[in-house]
């Protein structure tokens, strides 16, 4: 029987410095995915369509001031459930959570555990096995989130993570909901020991005034942040498809451009414009070329790009993908937008039928063509 393995991903988001974690159950593909961002839900979809699973909720530490979230995008790409706090005042969530309920993903599950203080709807999410803990802003590495707006009491806090989460096992590992350091991960044992704020023999009382003196801005993004997640991040209107791409069946993937797949190509070939980034002796070589590709080598693409029209969408070539792709990442640089590499290059457009133009006749014969 093939062993269960547990699937984790860390992921960042850059303008929040929120990290999202993806966590699936390989014999079932069955997965969750914790405060997803708003502006990263393509970049999840993707990771999620590539590992093979299906998301089945995405979870909530709070509802957030810093960032929208990207749950409600995601029930609509995904199909996830979306799941809170039920003291998170939120609407539109299809479940709302009590402490001690297990949120399953195949054979695993999480426990939540209510851990308010940063807001009165605070969660923290443990792992059956109690190895890992996604504490969101209760507890930070080597600090905590702030306690002085949306319903935030440090005494709730201070409590909340002495018995909620510095009970656990001491090597239970802590992933937080944001480190502005870049640091990831931490342990119940190095918290306990090393945060200031909250660890080692500091007193309700010590923490208390801490807390209240702070003196920290506004948060910049809470007047758009909180009303969207307070709708779960659903958009005034609620288009899922504002963003993306018209012009062809196009995929997202993880490593972030658009392809298109040979078959979406052939539909709309006469409405786009083909650059091959091959050298010059593999565009007349065996695999031949696209009809009306043109051609213009990576090296030179950059020197050469005002040769690329702005008014068409462009669809760039070679012959695995992966020039290609180097390709688009360069020309949206240059500000191209409608834009996407073809899928597998060449090999896969003659391998699925693709006709070629420019074959060499020995390659032909070679190829068994
Ligand atoms: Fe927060």
């Amino acid at each position: 029987m093939e062993r269960a393995v547990l699937i984790f991903r860390q992921l960042f988001d850059a303008q929040s410095s929120t990290y999202t974690y993806l966590l699936g159950d390989s014999t079932s593909s069955e997965a969750v995915l914790i405060d997803p961002v708003f502006e990263q839900a393509r970049r999840d979809s993707a990771l999620i369509d590539e590992l093979g699973l299906k998301l089945k909720w995405t979870l909530e530490t709070h509802v957030h001031a810093d960032h929208v979230t990207g749950a409600w995008l995601l029930k609509h790409r995904c199909g996830s459930g979306i799941a809170l706090s039920e003291h998170g005042n939120a609407n539109g969530a299809d479940r709302l959570l009590k402490h001690g309920e297990r949120i399953a993903f195949g054979k695993r599950h999480l426990e939540m555990r209510a851990t308010p203080g940063h807001t009165a709807g605070c969660v923290t999410y443990v792992l059956d096995d109690q190895s890992m803990a996604f504490t969101g802003d209760c507890l930070l590495i080597r600090g905590c989130g702030r306690t002085d707006f949306q319903q935030g009491d440090p005494r709730r806090m201070f409590k909340a993570v002495r018995e909620q989460i510095f009970s656990l096992p001491t090597a239970c590992l802590i992933y937080p909901g944001h480190d502005y350091r870049g640091v990831m991960v931490t342990t119940v044992d190095e918290e306990r020991r090393f945060n200031s704020r909250l660890g080692g023999d500091v007193s309700v009382d010590d923490f208390a005034g801490y807390m209240a003196n702070l003196n920290l801005p506004h948060p910049k993004q809470i007047d758009v942040a909180l009303p969207a997640n307070l709708q779960c991040g659903r958009p005034a209107g609620g288009s899922t498809h504002d963003a993306d791409p018209k012009w062809a069946a196009l995929g997202f993937t993880f490593g972030g451009i658009w392809e298109i797949e040979p078959q979406a190509l052939e539909e709309v070939a006469e409405r786009v414009q083909i650059i091959d980034v091959r050298d010059a002796d593999e565009f007349t070589g065996t695999l031949g070329h696209i009809r009306g590709a043109k051609l213009i080598p990576l090296g030179e693409l950059r020197s050469r790009a005002a040769e690329i029209g702005r008014d068409s969408p462009v669809v760039t070539v070679c012959r695995s993908g992966a020039r290609s792709a180097q390709a688009v990442v360069m020309l949206q640089k240059e500000g191209w937008r409608d834009i996407a590499n073809l899928r597998g290059g060449m090999l896969r457009w003659r391998a699925e039928g693709g006709a070629a133009e420019g074959v060499a006749a020995e390659g032909l014969a070679a190829e068994g063509v």
